[in-house]
C-alpha cells in the first residue's frame, strides 16, 4: 500500500465506510468533504510513521462505541439537554465544527495546557478539589482534540467502530472540549465512579474506562 496510489485507495475505503456509517441523517456540520483533505494530509504528510502499520484501517474493523454513540447521536435528532445541539455540540461552540474550536474559546482546566469548553474546565476544576480532599489525583493525559489530531489518532489506534479506540473524526467529545481522558489509578476510578456524575463527567464508553464525557448538571 506504498504511493500514491495505495494512499489514493485507503482514503476511497475509509470515506466509503463513513458514508456508510453516517449516511441517514448527517447534518452538513462536521466531517464531510473536509475529512478526505484531512486525512490525505495525515497519510501522506506528518504522520508518514503511520503508512508502516496499514492494517490500522483495515476493512475487517468494525465500528467503535464512541462511532456508535455519535451516530445514534446524530440519527436520533433529539434535542440534547443542558445547552447542547442535537449532535452534542456546546451551542456556542458549535459555529466552530467538531475540532476546529480556536483555544481562545475555551478555557484551561488548570492541568498543564489542557483546555476545554468553559463549563467543563469550571466543572473538573471543583471536580479535582474534590477529589483532592478525599486524598485522590485525578491525573489528565488529554482533553479537547482538533480535527487532525482526530483523524492522527485514527491512523494510529484504529477507528473504536473496528476494535480501535479512536472516534470517527469529526464526531469525538473531545472536538467539542466535551471529554477527558483521565490518568486513574484503582481507587480514583472508584472515586470518579462514585462522584464524576454529580460534576457532570460519566464514563459512558464502554472499553475506555478513561474516557469521561461533560454534560452539564442541571
Ligand atoms: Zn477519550
Amino acid at each position: 500500500m506504498d504511493g500514491p496510489a495505495g494512499v489514493e485507495a485507503r482514503i476511497a475505503e475509509i470515506q466509503g465506510r463513513i458514508a456508510a456509517l453516517s449516511a441517514p441523517a448527517r447534518p452538513p456540520v462536521a466531517g464531510g468533504p473536509a475529512f478526505g483533505t484531512a486525512l490525505a494530509q495525515a497519510v501522506t504528510g506528518t504522520s508518514a510513521a503511520s503508512t508502516a502499520a496499514p492494517g490500522v484501517l483495515g476493512p475487517t474493523a468494525a465500528l467503535t462505541a464512541e462511532d456508535h454513540l455519535a451516530a445514534a447521536r446524530l440519527r436520533s435528532g433529539a434535542p440534547v439537554s443542558g445547552g447542547l445541539t442535537a449532535d452534542g455540540a456546546p451551542q456556542e461552540l458549535a459555529g466552530y465544527g467538531n475540532g476546529k474550536v480556536p483555544a481562545s474559546a475555551l478555557s484551561p482546566i488548570g492541568q498543564g495546557s489542557h483546555r476545554l469548553w468553559a463549563p467543563a474546565a469550571e466543572a473538573f476544576e471543583r471536580m479535582h478539589a474534590a477529589a483532592a480532599r478525599d486524598g485522590v489525583e485525578i491525573g489528565v493525559t488529554d482533553s479537547y482534540r482538533s480535527y487532525e489530531a482526530q483523524v492522527d489518532l485514527a491512523e494510529r489506534k484504529g477507528l473504536y467502530s473496528q476494535g480501535g479506540l479512536a472516534a470517527k473524526p469529526g464526531t469525538s467529545d473531545h472536538g467539542w472540549g466535551r471529554a477527558l481522558d483521565l490518568d486513574l489509578d484503582g481507587r480514583a476510578q472508584a472515586w470518579m465512579r462514585a462522584n464524576g456524575a454529580q460534576h457532570g463527567f460519566v464514563e459512558d464508553t464502554p472499553r475506555e474506562p478513561w474516557h469521561w464525557a461533560f454534560t452539564p448538571v442541571r
